[in-house]
């Protein structure tokens, strides 16, 4: 006789991953079908695992991403506060951060490097005064209000009565602290102290890898059912027990369940085989080694051709450098996919000094899928209703995939878990070989260990 699923989850990077794993907390009967031979092989693995808390986007007037990212934290305290890497804690109030081989998060926050209003790339070559007079003045107003956010940020009580995720997007100029900024140090990389400043962001560097094992522990121990290097194409209606349910035609079984989530990113669009409006762009990263800079930092400039972002990370104890900035393009235009990594080179080569004669140095794509529309990038992760008991969920960001999994579960009114009810220590199930590593790690490693 065939099992009947509560949930089946379509689709194994960290969307698909966090919520069936939140749903087997509350005893749920969960499948997750992933058509690739592991799980976190997709957009997932692409990743630089750069952990968002809104820094980037505390230049925009808009406060949605800010609201979103910050709210992170809240969403880790409550619902992952009990898995014994997750190290952000809170202690009197202050956000800590313990950072052992294992832990999710790394100490190593990121800088932001800002060009300021006498930088060059602020108003470009700009002859009309005017004209260049209020490019300087709305960038300064955005850096102006990117540092007030920063000042709550500093200043928030986490865990008191005020919630950061409404308190700290709203600043304004009142919270504006000269206090919070400091001079670049220029070691090893170009970017002028007196064209920039430096702004301490709460932004971290992750452990990918490490949480998607920990969370997959945690859903195998639960009962969670994994089906790997299965591809679902469709499914159908189906009365099973005298209940409406849909079934799910595979390879090898037919899958029965209640409900559908379909977390696979752009085979979404291909399943249900009707627009959602979902957008895919490509974006490179280099990965470099040995690494560039000992800080991972970010240069921020209005112009998204001139932003790069610099992350290390480590294999084998040895540290390398993964590099992006902020330019995207169409995956199907080789033309456009050219520019945007010659760019990222040439940007990079600028930027540090040790670039062109590091040992190691090679490029990769990657896929990000976002519910858009009018070609405006969003950065947000989305819940998109599709049929009586069929949901598409896509999570915008990896970081965003906690929130995403928790929106998804009160979207769908189930009662889910928090630590209380996470009682069970995950058993040591080794998940290894269930798992792909970050694609930065794997190129690094190949290289590093084939030149000892
Ligand atoms: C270059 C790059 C850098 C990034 N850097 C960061 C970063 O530093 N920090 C951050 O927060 N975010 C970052 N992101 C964004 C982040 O990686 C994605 O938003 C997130 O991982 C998407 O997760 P997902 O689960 O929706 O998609 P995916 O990880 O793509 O998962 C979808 C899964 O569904 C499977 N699938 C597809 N079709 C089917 C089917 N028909 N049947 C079964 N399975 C199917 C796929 O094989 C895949 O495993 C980056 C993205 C890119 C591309």
């Amino acid at each position: 006789m065939n099992i009947k699923y509560d949930f089946a989850v379509v689709g194994g990077g960290i969307a698909g991953l966090v919520t069936a794993e939140l749903l087997t907390r509350s005893g749920n009967k969960v499948i997750l079908i992933e058509k690739n031979s592991k799980l976190i092989s997709g957009s997932s693995a692409d990743q630089h695992g750069w952990f968002h808390l809104g820094s980037l986007y505390s230049a925009s007037y808009q406060s949605t991403y800010v609201k979103k990212l910050i709210r992170s934290i809240d969403t880790l305290q409550e619902y992952y506060k009990k898995f014994p890497f997750m190290n952000i804690k809170i202690k009197n109030g202050k956000l800590s951060l313990k950072d052992q081989t294992k832990s999710w998060f790394k100490k190593n926050h990121l800088e932001y490097y800002v060009a300021a209003r006498n930088n060059i790339d602020v108003f470009g070559d700009e002859k009309n005064i005017i004209k260049k007079f209020k490019k300087k003045w709305n960038w300064d107003l955005k850096c102006k209000l990117m540092i007030a956010r920063h000042e709550r940020i500093y200043r928030h009580y986490w865990g008191g009565e005020i919630n950061a995720q409404n308190w700290i997007p709203k600043a304004n100029l009142i919270d504006f602290k000269k206090r919070n900024i400091k001079k670049v140090k220029k070691s090893n990389i170009n970017i002028c102290s007196k064209t920039h400043f430096l702004l301490q962001s709460l932004d971290m560097h992750m452990d990918t890898y490490q949480i998607t094992h920990d969370i997959l522990q945690h859903f195998l121990s639960n009962g969670g059912k994994l089906l790997l290097g299965e591809k679902v194409d469709s499914y159908e209606n189906i009365v099973y027990e005298n209940e409406n349910c849909k079934v799910i035609k595979l390879q090898n079984e037919n899958v029965i369940t209640k409900k559908i989530i379909l977390s696979s990113g752009k085979g979404i669009t291909e399943i249900v085989k009707s627009d959602i409006g979902l957008n895919t762009v490509a974006s490179p990263l280099i990965v470099a080694f040995p690494a560039l800079h000992p800080k991972g930092f970010v240069r921020v400039t209005p112009k998204n051709t001139k932003t790069i972002n610099h992350l290390i990370h480590k294999v084998n104890g040895k540290a390398y450098s993964v590099i992006g900035g902020g330019e995207y393009a169409n995956p199907d235009s080789e033309t456009e996919l050219e520019k945007i990594v010659v760019n990222l080179y040439k940007n990079a080569s600028n930027t540090f000094e040790a670039f062109n004669k590091c040992e190691f140095k090679k490029h990769y794509f990657g896929l990000k899928n976002e519910i858009s529309s009018n070609d405006i990038r969003n950065y947000g992760h989305k819940i998109i209703p599709i049929e009586e008991n069929v949901i598409g969920i896509v999570p915008g960001k990896f970081t965003l995939g906690f929130n995403l999994g928790i929106d998804t579960i009160s979207f769908l009114n189930n009662p889910t878990a928090k630590n209380n009810q996470l009682q069970k220590k995950a058993k040591n199930i080794n998940v290894d070989h269930l798992l792909e590593r970050p694609t930065h790690s794997r190129i690094a490693k190949e290289f590093i260990l084939n030149n000892g």
